[in-house]
């Protein structure tokens, strides 16, 4: 049994998308979105919010340009450890794709190795690279068990999601602070036994 927690992507290598012939583009239509929703894009406050919120867009969307997978790929090891390894608590913060506000929550990432062992910091890489775009939490849910399915063959994984939506909550949609979660299991995890394991390793209690 190993459990670890993580909290920060720190050693994750930010990417600059800032090539300046895309944040002028991206600038040049902020201005034009701020004059539609009847803003003056010259007054003083505002004078630099299009080439912000350009840069902003970016940085929050690097996550297109990432390939999760490779990524994991090139960091494995081998090693006979056939034990659950839990990482919890990986904070993300997303877009949800239908409404471009933020959701954002904790991951929390189980597999048992086959053999194969990535590094626990490479797990919340994968968390944060599917998070860093245009998303629905149900797809980002599956997509992180996938790439790690995919890329160490492991006897099992178990993904859950918890997350706050402000595209709910500022639309008056759903109350604050409630959280929706998703989860999805391969392998050993489909198991009962396991995968209760795994969930009161993490703390969780499915309302
Ligand atoms: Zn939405």
């Amino acid at each position: 049994m190993d459990l670890k927690s993580t909290d920060s992507d720190s050693k994750y290598a930010r990417i600059d998308r800032f090539d300046d012939k895309t944040i002028k583009e991206l600038e040049y239509h902020y201005k034009e979105i701020l004059k539609l929703i009847g803003e003056n894009p010259e007054r003083e406050g505002l004078l630099k919010t299009p080439f912000r919120v350009a840069k902003s867009m970016l940085f929050l969307t690097q996550g297109y340009e990432m390939n999760p997978c490779e990524m994991l790929q090139s960091a494995v090891f081998t090693d006979e450890y056939r034990e659950m390894i839990v990482v919890k608590d990986i904070v993300f913060y997303s877009m949800c794709e239908h409404h471009m506000i933020p959701f954002f929550g904790k991951a929390h990432v189980a597999y048992i190795p086959n053999g194969k062992l990535t590094g626990l910091s490479k797990i919340a890489r994968v968390v944060n690279a599917y998070a860093r775009r245009l998303q629905i939490q149900e797809r980002m849910t599956t997509q992180i068990k996938d790439c790690i399915q995919n890329a160490l063959d492991p006897l099992g994984v178990a993904v859950v999601v918890e997350a706050q939506h402000l595209c709910m909550q500022m639309r008056g949609v759903e109350s604050p602070n409630s959280v929706t979660t998703t989860s999805d299991f391969t392998g050993a995890f489909k198991n009962n036994v396991t995968r209760n394991e795994f969930l009161n390793l993490i703390g969780h209690k499915f309302h």
